[in-house]
């Protein structure tokens, strides 16, 4: 199915913030914006960039309805634009909003309002050959009730913000095992935000004592390694690629399964199984060689320099030779065209 999208331009174009500007503090000129109400879609369109009016009573500012994507659209070496992977993240903002007993948005529909938005907004991708455009769908539940109900009206919206590059600094973190992101049963798998609402609490303790963010751990033994803050978890040691296996306490990245198969094609031996931090902490009391890196699509791979377990500190490997770079630049290759994409990863407007 075809859809036909409405373009109102901004009139006074504005100017794009040329300094690197903190992430996700500036908008681009335009956002999509579409309604379901009486069991489908209208209007779909993209109007200016501009604030949204809704009833106080609105279903998802009380109970939590809100699913959201995170994704990016990167200018290739020879000028063209592409975003990555949006079909891999279509799936999963269907398997979110399942969860969350929202509506599905059709697929033509997602993918037609992406390619339409960013290419209305390309000059807004900056030019720095590290930067990219975030690219942020979301959905909220906008029905006026103040009684807790699955919601008949929803907003499907998608908005962008240009990300500059970030020197990202190696991470402390410490794994937490008092507080859990997610269980069995629960929310854990789904982008929506009450999770990151849950989240915060133990995030800001451990920042008060001095960390960047939590490792968490599943939420029955308190010990099975799960996801680093809102990132997936790798560890690179004894020449294998570890990560936890999904389930319904782990997000599936899209990072996370990127860098798992381009790390089979360079031939890295990948294993997604249960990791008990104490077996991490073995290697690293055995003085073996561990790389640890979150991954995810904002920072690609974020580096983790110490990790503290159960209070005592222990380094990670982050020198300038360590695979977690290799995988990263190897996507980085991929992503702006310098590299065949032999998955058709790139969606190229
Ligand atoms: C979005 C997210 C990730 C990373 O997913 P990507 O698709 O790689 O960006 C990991 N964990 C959580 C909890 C997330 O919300």
């Amino acid at each position: 199915m075809q859809y036909t999208i409405a373009i109102t331009r901004q009139e006074e174009k504005k100017t794009r913030e040329q300094n690197a500007a903190p992430f996700g503090t500036h908008p681009t000129e335009h956002m999509f914006i579409c309604e379901y109400k009486k069991g489908t879609w209208h209007n779909p369109r993209i109007i200016p960039f501009g604030n949204l009016s809704m009833s106080p009573f609105a279903l998802c500012l009380h109970y939590g309805q809100t699913v959201f994507e995170g994704m990016k659209a990167f200018l290739m070496e020879d000028g063209k634009v592409n975003i990555f992977r949006p079909l891999k993240h279509y799936e999963r903002f269907a398997r979110s909003l399942e969860r969350l007993c929202m509506p599905l948005v059709p697929q033509g529909l997602f993918i037609e309002a992406l390619h339409q938005l960013v290419q209305v907004d390309a000059d807004w991708i900056p030019t720095d050959p590290d930067a990219s455009l975030y690219i942020r769908p979301f959905m909220i539940a906008s029905e006026e009730r103040i009684g807790v109900k699955v919601a008949e009206e929803y907003l499907f919206m998608i908005v962008c913000s240009p990300a500059y590059p970030y020197y990202s600094k190696p991470l402390k973190v410490k794994v937490e095992t008092e507080f859990v992101r997610a269980a069995d049963g629960g929310t854990g798998y789904a982008k929506c935000g009450g999770n990151y609402g849950g989240a915060l609490y133990p995030s800001q303790l451990a920042k008060s004592e001095g960390y960047d963010q939590v490792i968490w751990t599943d939420a029955k033994a308190h010990e099975f390694i799960e996801e680093s803050g809102t990132m997936n978890l790798m560890f690179f040691v004894d020449n294998v690629l570890f990560t936890p296996p999904l389930s319904g306490t782990i997000l599936d990245g899209v990072t996370r399964d990127s860098l798992l198969k381009l790390a089979k094609e360079m031939g890295i031996s990948t294993a997604e199984m249960a990791i008990s931090y104490k077996e991490i902490q073995q290697a690293l009391e055995a003085g073996k060689r561990v790389e640890a890196f979150g991954a995810g699509t904002a920072a690609v791979i974020a580096p983790i320099e110490t990790i503290a377990i159960e209070g005592k500190h222990y380094n990670c490997y982050i020198g300038q030779d360590a695979t977690m770079y290799r995988l990263a630049k190897e996507l980085y290759d991929i992503r702006k065209g310098i590299k065949p994409d032999t998955h058709n990863w790139n969606y190229i407007l």
